[in-house]
């Protein structure tokens, strides 16, 4: 890989910072866009923009050309089965509330039970303690050992015959942990209860193949994936997607209204009210391209390396402490340094034009566990360099200087 090239593709990086050149490793967050994204979502205002489906203009044809085709794309990425079973949402957290809603409107009743884990971002915890106070569900979680991997030891109590749905996030987004899906998967079909992969901190850095996992429902953000913000995706199989109730009334999701009643259009309609964002399903396809195109086993293996090497240069600080040791990991490292407060070092770093995230990371039970307010998260994607890595550990060893 080119990565001097990579870099010249994403036009925020030549920014400064408090006159400083920009050192990006908040990736986790949300990533740069690249030129062919912003060109792609551009070109959708300026030569075709038009409302999609039910059009019979030129340009709403073009237009709702160009949003089927980015589904067709989101399809082959994840290796979906049909085009039918994407659902576009506003992103993953949209896209775990619908299934939330409708999966429980259709299939939940008080005492029903979901499985989640310890180190779920709050977007895969939220949507289901709602349910507990609408429903009378009950959540349940599979704990997580101090190098912040899954405890499986009791997964035969924890899927059980109250369990309705487990719901796990692929990687996590605190940790950079690759959990066992596959396994759990496994499990939980040989009791013939579905599973949700929340996939928003996966799809950026490896291969996905919803077949060959064989999840029941797969979820992810654009944005985190080089495309654009207020996109994302709900994979569904579309046994499950069929028999579900729809989300939200309106728009496109309708076959005939009257005051007698509605009948609901087919997938993926269903599950698609109003206007759907159709300048980001087509940067998200761009993305997509972009993505293919370096090519998702070279992204793995740079960004590995980039973990590697941060791990071995941040281990030589000083009272560093590491959270999420798992061996199967991306390119996520969280750490405390002494007992420097997590935002007096982003705040600092801050002011040398590198760019982290600090704090809970919207995993609170997590940070619980480990009983702390928060990290420092560095996460690398694919525009990041070795000699950025350097500036991270040399800005850290001054801020640990200062606060001697
Ligand atoms: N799940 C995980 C694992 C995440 O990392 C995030 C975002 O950080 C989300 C869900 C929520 O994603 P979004 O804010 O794009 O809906």
């Amino acid at each position: 890989m080119n990565i001097e090239q990579i870099r010249k593709d994403f036009p925020i990086l030549q920014e400064k910072v408090h006159g400083k050149p920009l050192v990006y490793f908040d990736n986790a967050a949300t990533t740069h866009k690249p030129q062919v994204v912003i060109d792609a979502v551009s070109e959708v205002y300026q030569k075709y923009n038009s409302n999609i489906h039910r059009g019979v203009h030129h340009l709403s044809n073009v237009c709702t050309q160009a949003h089927e085709n980015a589904r067709i794309k989101v399809q082959q990425f994840i290796n979906a089965t049909h085009s039918h079973e994407i659902i576009f949402t506003r992103g993953t957290t949209e896209s775990i509330n619908l299934l939330a809603s409708s999966f429980s409107d259709t299939f939940l009743k008080e005492g029903d039970e979901v499985l989640v884990s310890q180190l779920e971002h709050h977007s895969n915890i939220v949507p289901w303690q709602l349910l507990e106070k609408r429903k009378g569900i009950k959540l349940r979680y599979i704990p997580i050992n101090e190098r912040g991997e899954l405890i499986l030891d009791n997964i035969d109590e924890l899927i059980n015959s109250r369990t309705k749905l487990v719901s796990i996030a692929h990687i996590s987004n605190a940790l950079g942990t690759i959990n066992p899906i596959k396994e759990i998967i496994e499990i939980a079909h040989s009791k013939d209860i579905p599973v949700l992969i929340d996939g928003a901190q996966s799809v950026q850095h490896l291969e996905v193949d919803v077949q060959e996992l064989d999840c029941d429902f797969y979820v992810f953000s654009g944005h985190k994936l080089y495309a654009p913000t207020g996109i994302g995706v709900l994979y569904g199989k579309e046994a499950w997607l069929n028999i579900m109730e729809p989300y939200q009334g309106g728009g496109e999701m309708i076959k005939t209204v009257s005051f007698e009643g509605t009948t609901f259009n087919e997938l993926p309609f269903k599950f698609e009210a109003g206007t759907p964002d159709f300048s980001g399903s087509v940067g998200l396809g761009a993305a997509i391209d972009y993505v293919l195109s370096i090519g998702l086993d070279n992204i793995a293996q740079y960004e590995h390396e980039l973990l590697e090497y941060a791990t071995e240069k941040l281990s030589a600080i000083p009272n560093i402490r590491f959270f999420g040791t798992a061996k199967e990991k991306t390119s996520v490292i969280s750490f405390l340094i002494g007992d420097i407060h997590p935002f007096d070092m982003g705040t600092m770093l801050d002011k040398m034009g590198i760019a982290v995230r600090t704090g809970h990371h919207c995993a609170q039970p997590l940070m619980q566990y480990y009983n702390i307010p928060g990290t420092i998260r560095a996460s690398f994607a694919i525009y990041n360099t070795k000699e950025e890595i350097d500036q991270l550990v040399n800005g850290i060893e001054r801020v640990a200087q200062l606060f001697g």
